[in-house]
């Protein structure tokens, strides 16, 4: 990718292998991944992508070099990134973004990975350029943010009068996605935490990872109708005195630079019928839609040369996830989108909706 290149929309698939599970229920792999192309078929359905990672074939520790890297290096460039995990739930996000520790830490993940390379790469330029790094994670859950690394939970009980154990709503007003007259887009009253070395980024991720966990009950796994963002924002001063110096590499004119990498882990993409009727799980459901129906529109928008051309309106206000991510999808930012699937043929009509909703946003 160029630098400064317009339309940065990438789309990888990602297959998982069978999982003992599915292997224990007799699931047959359906999702063949076409040897040297980027190709997927699944029945008589053929896709074509910018990668495919398969759990054969070409080993996925590719997918890191071929789609995550090239962000990282944009950060430090000053362009604006987001990579996406999209899929139903059970097809593998969590495990590709690196979000979760139930397994314990996952350095294969990718957020994990992201956090080497930027600290190898600041370590390596700290001498020119003083950094400074902040990291937020937050959750978007029915069209609201929660923020994940609260030092006071919500749902804490909280001590009103000297009595302790009331539970009382939190009393922090609800996070805002506001928008400068720049067009940067902030999240007033989220926890920003100032990070200086890999560790005290990992135990952000591993806090709020553990928040996001704790935060569902269960029987009602909210973490599966949830977008969890971990956001990384960098920031570089030019430390060089004599103009001949360089900063840190020759794209680096300016004396400041900001950036922001967006790592998402989506909510899970199964349509709502199959999680149940009833009323609040519909509801749930339906506010889940709207970020992934906008996300969709959105990325396809921006993938349509035809229509940016002609100014065509990119429906990024149509829900809070599409918001928050707006000034680091299209423009001059780079986006990625990894589509995790299962092979299972039980996950069939599943995987064949996935690999849809990933070709139109190519
Ligand atoms: P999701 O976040 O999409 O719901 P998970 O990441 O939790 O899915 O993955 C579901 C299960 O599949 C987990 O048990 C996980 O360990 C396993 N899994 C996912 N991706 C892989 C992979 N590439 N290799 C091996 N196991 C995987
Ligand atoms: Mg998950």
């Amino acid at each position: 990718m160029e630098a400064g290149e317009n339309c940065c929309v990438k789309v990888a698939v990602h297959v998982r292998p069978l999982i003992a599970d599915e292997k224990l229920q007799g699931c047959k792999d359906c999702v063949t991944v076409v040897s040297g192309k980027p190709q997927v078929q699944i029945g008589a359905h053929s896709f074509t992508f910018d990668h495919v990672y398969g759990s054969t074939g070409s080993p996925s520790c590719n997918m890191f070099d071929d789609c995550v890297a090239p962000l990282v290096d944009g950060l430090f460039q000053g362009y604006n990134a987001t990579v996406l995990a999209y899929g139903q739930t059970g097809s593998g996000k969590t495990y590709t973004m690196g979000t979760g520790f139930k397994e314990g830490f996952q350095t294969g993940g990718v957020i994990p990975q992201v956090m080497n390379v930027l600290f190898n790469k600041i370590g390596t330029f700290k001498h020119q350029t003083e950094f400074q790094l902040h990291v937020s994670f937050i959750e978007i859950l029915k069209e609201e943010v929660r923020d994940l690394l609260d030092p006071s939970p919500m749902g804490k009980p909280e001590t009103t009068n000297g009595h302790a154990g009331k539970m009382t709503s939190p009393v922090k007003p609800p996070i805002q996605i506001r928008e400068t007259s720049s067009g940067v887009i902030t999240l007033a009253g989220s926890t920003e935490v100032s990070v200086t070395t890999l560790k005290e980024m990992a135990a952000c991720l591993e806090q709020g990872s553990l928040s996001r966990a704790t935060g569902s009950t269960n029987m009602n796994n909210q973490s599966s109708r949830s977008h969890a963002i971990f956001t990384i924002t960098l920031e570089q001063m030019c430390k060089a005195k004599n103009p001949n110096d360089s900063c840190l590499n020759d794209t680096m004119n300016d004396e400041y630079l900001c950036a922001k990498l967006h790592l998402v882990d989506l909510a899970g993409s199964e349509r709502a019928k199959r999680t149940g009727s009833d009323g609040m799980r519909f509801k749930e459901g339906v506010h889940i839609n709207r970020g992934l129906l906008a996300l969709g529109n959105v990325i396809s928008a921006l993938g349509d040369e035809k229509k940016r051309k002609e100014g065509v309106h990119v429906p990024y206000r149509d829900s809070k996830l599409t918001r928050l991510l707006q000034d680091s999808l299209g423009g001059n930012s780079r986006t990625v989108m990894i589509a995790c699937i299962s092979p299972a043929d039980i996950n069939a009509e599943e995987t064949l909706n996935t690999l849809k909703y990933a070709n139109r946003a190519r």
